[in-house]
């Protein structure tokens, strides 16, 4: 079952996410950090204070979003979000949350004077009777859509966010119904992911013969009403012809590295066949186990370019905004590390792989290629070559021309060695998280 989709490593590169606490005064049934609740740390302030300051020479990311847990609940909310605000070099400030905290309108007026101007708000039911069962809080629902109220009235932008699960998939379109009088910008909705519970004991994990249809009935409703969508973790021959609304992009997230050993895995039986196989994850292994591959519902688009086996993972096509469909290459600060090595060999810069983890530079010569790989700078770590941010590597030498290739390892590092400005972030995350990133299993609270 497993695929390249194992390594599901999507990145957005103008959003950085910032986990602040892990508490909640809510307990939805399919909460993906139930786990990691009052286990999990935020990020330490100072930390967080450098990656600010880093955002502030460099620009790279465009939107910060505080998240937890519910972090309306933490106090030191405000110092994290004066920073980004005083930094002056975000223009977003995003917090998630559940909404019910912003039904105090002093507090809400508070945050949004404090520099919040975007609420990523969750609604995961049309009424107070869906939204309390599932959050198992009575009054939350009426708490969120006061919240909800407040952010439109006090002028910020209010973005909602659906968890589609076996409890909600019969009111997707209500909850439409429910927020369009708010004039969201967007609508998200995302599929449940199991973290815990990969046997669906809970029987979250909705079927796609039922939630399909009715995700299609809401994605209808708000292109009626003029609202934006994106869809997660849904296959996107499944979306119809609202298959342009999946983005299963993420954010750079600075948060522990365990919780991401603990996300789902996907795959499809028709990636090789799919025009979509690269970007579409398909269905999440749990589901797979659960309800079968879906082989008959799903509809590969036919490939116009020839499959092969992505070795690094679904990448980005580009930094710029909305650029999902910019060239391989047009990774502006990342090419520039290498600009003048094609010319000087010969070569070919045919494609740059940027993810979280690593920066893929590939290199053809004829019938010749090799990638030069860019990691994280460590020190005690095998490299052929360490630049300021980076350690060096080569991979997959292919063909015959040993010469040229061997040329083009040496120009390459000869120039990202040079040109490297020591603030270019790989694996964000391993730098702004360490062993003090959880609490002591039983310790509630930090000391
Ligand atoms: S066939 Fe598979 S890869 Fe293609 S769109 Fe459907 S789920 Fe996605």
């Amino acid at each position: 079952m497993q695929s390249y989709k194992g390594r599901f490593d999507p990145t957005r590169f103008e959003d950085l996410t910032v986990t602040v606490d892990f508490h909640c005064q809510s307990a939805c049934r399919f909460c993906i950090v139930q786990e990691g609740m009052n286990f999990y740390k935020g990020v330490p302030f100072d930390v967080y204070e450098r990656a600010v300051e880093d955002n502030r020479r460099t620009r790279r990311y465009r939107r910060i979003t505080f998240t937890g847990g519910e972090v309306t609940l933490e106090r030191k909310l405000f110092d994290y979000v004066t920073v980004a605000s005083a930094s002056q070099s975000f223009e977003h400030i995003r917090v998630q949350t559940n909404g019910r905290r912003l039904a105090d309108r002093s507090y809400a007026k508070a945050l949004i004077g404090a520099g919040v101007d975007e609420l990523f708000v969750s609604l995961h039911g049309h009424d107070a009777a869906t939204q309390d069962f599932i959050s198992q809080r009575p009054g939350s629902f009426d708490e969120a859509m006061r919240g909800i109220s407040n952010v439109v009235e006090l002028g910020a932008t209010l973005i909602t966010n659906t968890v589609l699960t076996t409890l909600n998939q019969a009111h997707l379109a209500d909850i439409v119904e429910t927020v369009r009088p708010f004039r969201p910008a967007r609508m998200e909705w995302w599929n449940y992911l199991p973290m815990e519970d990969y046997a669906d004991e809970r029987d979250l994990i909705a079927p796609m013969s039922t939630l399909a249809p009715r995700l299609r009935d809401a994605l209808a409703s708000c292109r009626r009403h003029g609202i934006d969508a994106a869809v997660k973790y849904v296959p996107r021959c499944l979306l119809g012809e609202h298959e342009r609304t999946q983005d299963n992009t993420q954010a750079d997230v600075v948060i522990v590295e365990e919780f991401y050993d603990k996300y789902p895995k996907f795959a499809c039986l028709y990636e090789a066949k799919c025009e979509h196989g690269e970007s579409c994850l398909g269905l999440h292994h749990a589901y797979i186990t659960k309800h079968g591959w879906e082989r008959d519902a799903l509809t590969p688009h036919p490939r116009t370019t020839p499959w092969e086996e992505p070795e690094y993972g679904p990448w980005v096509g580009s930094e710029q905004s909305a650029g999902g469909h910019a060239p391989a290459i047009d990774q502006p600060r990342w090419a520039a590390l290498v600009a003048g090595v094609d010319g000087e060999t010969g070569a070919a810069l045919t494609e740059i792989v940027v993810q979280r983890r690593a920066c893929v530079y590939r290199f053809a010569h004829g019938a010749s290629s090799v990638d030069i790989v860019l990691t994280a700078r460590d020190g005690d770590a095998p490299a052929l070559a360490r630049s300021k941010s980076f350690n060096l590597h080569y991979r997959n030498a292919r063909g015959d021309d040993h010469a040229t290739l061997t040329k083009i390892v040496h120009a390459a590092a000869r120039a990202i060695v040079a040109r490297d400005p020591g603030n270019m972030m790989l694996d964000l995350r391993k730098g702004m998280v360490g062993p003090g990133s959880v609490r002591g299993r039983g310790s509630r609270r930090e000391g």
